[in-house]
């Protein structure tokens, strides 16, 4: 049977200038996670979350997790929060996180960053609104929500904000995975609501995302930097050696030419490939936020699988080389290229990278050079992918229809949100990434946004699934 859902939704109506004053209030504390001096307010954000959540009646600790790495300043802590614990219901956990990226007014922003400014078209306006402040708020909200309305609780809630996300969530893996039998035992599903929609219009729900593997080729001769007036014609250049190196990596159509790479890849199932057809999702879309129309595909289906389901090869610079204008006659004794592989399923980090050093030294090789080569990589983070059928996601699901009117598309991401990750192997349970922004908020950039309607419907959206978390069958 379908939830009643009636009277939680009127109430969040009814209490929608409650919610967004709250939301003020958390944007007015810049809580900067990349920048030392901003560490208090840091702090006094996760003081604030404990506050609201206390007042609420869960039951609240700040935990510490001592010195940031290489520093002698405190971590910001981490808020754990339980509210409810009634061993006849469901037990979720929720993630997000309280720090934001830097800003200024200075960058390019319109209006204050740590003012939440309204626009006549809903566009709330402020750092963190859709990053994560209004999705971590939007579950303070539905408690809320429930307790005006007198409308039970439907299940345990135990919740995990962290306020580093945006500085590499420094501490936070050890947290989680000591957590996992202990504060975080009872979970039976995991949500974290820190991520967007595809578009503008049609929600999704994210099962989804590639790892990542970062490489640096080093390539060494001349014991310094040489001039071409000099040198040029009778030293062996690494420059030359390590262009010939990574022209070899990848091709103009994005096919990686490493051997044992392609061969990893999961193949696509007919059911997989199902979900991609409804997508809401145009090519359009895609030219304006790239600047131009120089896809390797032109079609969507092909475009997004290669942007979520394919690995991808991108070379992304040259240390040591010369980058600036003019014309300098330079040689580089030393020059080290970066180069990177989002990878998917099935691929093994360890396999992945046995194919790229293989390769690399075997180029390398042939080209007959009497320079030095180092090849390794640099960091590796894996791939995740979760069931889309797990009762976790039908809940969502039903509760994106129930709100929203429209079934949500099934998406993955390119990039990774490693703790994602982090939580389903600590926990051993179904993750859900459940997004209420849109693709236009501009999470790191100027202007950050959060839509009203986002933020209120998101508010509906987040009690609604948990209301239907209760009522799924188990699979
Ligand atoms: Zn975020």
């Amino acid at each position: 049977m379908a939830p009643q859902l009636d009277g939680y939704f009127q109430k969040v109506d009814e209490l929608s200038d409650k919610f967004i004053d709250r939301l003020r209030q958390a944007v007015a504390i810049p809580s900067v996670s990349a920048e030392a001096a901003r560490r208090p307010d840091v702090v006094r954000m996760g003081q604030f979350l404990a506050d609201e959540l206390t007042k609420l009646g869960a039951s609240v600790e700040l935990r510490q997790l001592g010195k940031q790495e290489g520093t002698d300043l405190d971590l910001p802590p981490v808020v754990l929060a339980r509210y409810g614990n009634d061993k006849s219901k469901r037990t979720i956990l929720v993630y997000g996180h309280y720090d934001v990226q830097p800003a200024q007014k200075s960058d390019g922003w319109d209006t204050e960053p740590f003012e939440l400014v309204i626009k006549e078209d809903g566009r709330m306006c402020g750092r963190g609104s859709t990053d994560d402040k209004g999705p971590v708020l939007g579950w303070l909200n539905a408690i809320e929500a429930h307790q005006v309305a007198g409308i039970d609780f439907p299940v345990n809630l135990l919740m995990c904000f962290e306020g580093m996300e945006e500085y590499g969530s420094d501490g936070l893996d050890d947290l989680v995975y000591a957590e996992g039998k202990g504060f975080f035992a009872d979970a039976d599903a995991v949500c974290i609501s820190d991520n967007y929609w595809l578009g503008t219009e049609k929600p999704c729900l994210t099962y989804g995302l590639r790892g990542v593997n970062y490489y640096n080729i080093e390539v060494s001769g001349p014991g310094a930097d040489l001039h071409s007036g000099v040198f040029g014609g009778t030293a062996q250049e690494p420059m030359t050696d390590l262009v010939r190196i990574m022209a070899s990596l990848v091709d103009s159509e994005g096919r990686i030419l490493i051997p044992g790479i392609a061969e990893q890849v999961a193949p696509v199932t007919p059911d997989e490939e199902g979900l991609y057809d409804g997508i809401s999702f145009s090519m359009e879309t895609l030219y304006e936020s790239l600047g131009s129309k120089t896809t390797i595909f032109d079609d969507k289906k092909r475009t997004l699988m290669a942007r979520w389901r394919f690995p991808s090869l991108s070379l992304h610079g040259i240390e040591g080389a010369f980058s600036g204008s003019g014309a300098k006659t330079v040689i580089p004794a030393k020059v080290i290229g970066k180069f990177s592989i989002r990878t998917v399923p099935n691929m093994e980090i360890e396999k992945t990278n046995e194919a790229v050093v293989r390769y690399v030294e075997e180029v390398f090789s042939k080209l007959g050079s009497k320079n030095t080569l180092k090849v390794y990589p640099q960091h590796c983070g894996r791939w995740w992918v979760a069931s889309p059928n797990h009762w976790n996601f039908s809940a969502a699901a039903k509760a994106t229809e129930r709100v929203w009117g429209v079934k949500p598309d099934f998406t993955r991401e390119g990039g990774s949100i490693p703790v994602t990750l982090t939580f389903e192997q600590a926990t051993g349970k179904n993750v859900l990434l459940l997004p209420m922004g849109s693709s236009t908020d501009g999470a790191h950039s100027i202007n950050e946004k959060l839509d009203k309607r986002n933020y209120i419907e998101g508010i509906k959206l987040l009690g609604a699934y948990l209301h239907y978390v209760a009522e799924e069958p188990m699979n």
